[in-house]
């Protein structure tokens, strides 16, 4: 069922500065659903998706502190290829119910889906959503953003992107793309004002699917 009030899927590579874009447009007024956030929520311990993740994967996946060991399921992701659809199989749906239920306290904002991996999921958020914005910027700054975080390298940068859609599959289902490579972040932020008034239609095109 389409929702009521505009309803935006978010979506860009690691490091693309989709957290960023999605802070201005909740600044501008918007209901922001994460669903990173909502991801680690299901699988800290205690979290709703534990018990089918035990099930499916063994005692190996859960950490010493009860949550989900993501470093021991990137490891079987790259050795096991049906791992990845095994683990989407069980948090995707979960995933999903939980923004829904999150998108519910809009109270008529307009609504913020961020889903970094949209593009590998595509139909249902395309069902939930009236627009996709993808954030894009080059691999070269994608690296040297991430690699810049603690804990990180330019190496574990890359094999993550490789592993994520590319930027022509990401640019495929987007019906507005910012650009974020070589602009700076007041500049980010005025990209984002002109896209929300060209979502809301307040330069007077239609953008909300009738
Ligand atoms: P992730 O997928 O890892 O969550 P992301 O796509 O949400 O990443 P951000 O966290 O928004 O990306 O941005 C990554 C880093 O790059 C942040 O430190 C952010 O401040 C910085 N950044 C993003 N865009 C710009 C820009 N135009 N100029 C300078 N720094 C930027």
């Amino acid at each position: 069922m389409k929702p009521c009030v505009p309803t935006l899927g978010l979506t860009g590579g690691i490091g693309s500065g989709k957290s960023t874009v999605a802070q201005r447009l909740v600044e501008l007024g918007a209901h922001l659903v994460d669903t990173d956030a909502i991801a680690r929520d299901l699988t800290r311990a205690g979290g709703a998706a534990m018990p089918a993740l035990a099930a499916e994967f063994g005692a190996a996946a859960i950490g010493a502190d009860g949550a989900l060991d993501r470093a021991w399921m990137r490891r079987l992701a790259f050795e096991d290829r049906t791992a990845k659809a095994r683990l989407e199989a069980i948090l995707h749906p979960l995933i999903g119910a939980a923004a829904l239920q999150l998108a519910a306290a809009h109270r008529g904002r307009p609504l913020v889906y961020d889903v970094p991996l949209l593009a590998e999921s595509r139909g249902p958020w395309r069902a939930r959503c009236d627009r996709i914005l993808v954030v894009d910027c080059t691999v070269r700054t994608q690296v040297e953003r991430v690699a810049a975080r603690p804990g990180w390298t330019a190496e574990a940068a890359r094999r993550v992107i490789a592993q994520q859609a590319d930027r022509g599959a990401r640019r495929a289902v987007a019906d507005a793309v910012i650009h974020n490579d070589a602009i700076s972040l007041a500049e980010l932020a005025s990209e984002v004002d002109r896209f929300m008034a060209w979502w809301l239609g307040r330069d007077g095109r239609p953008v909300v699917a009738p």
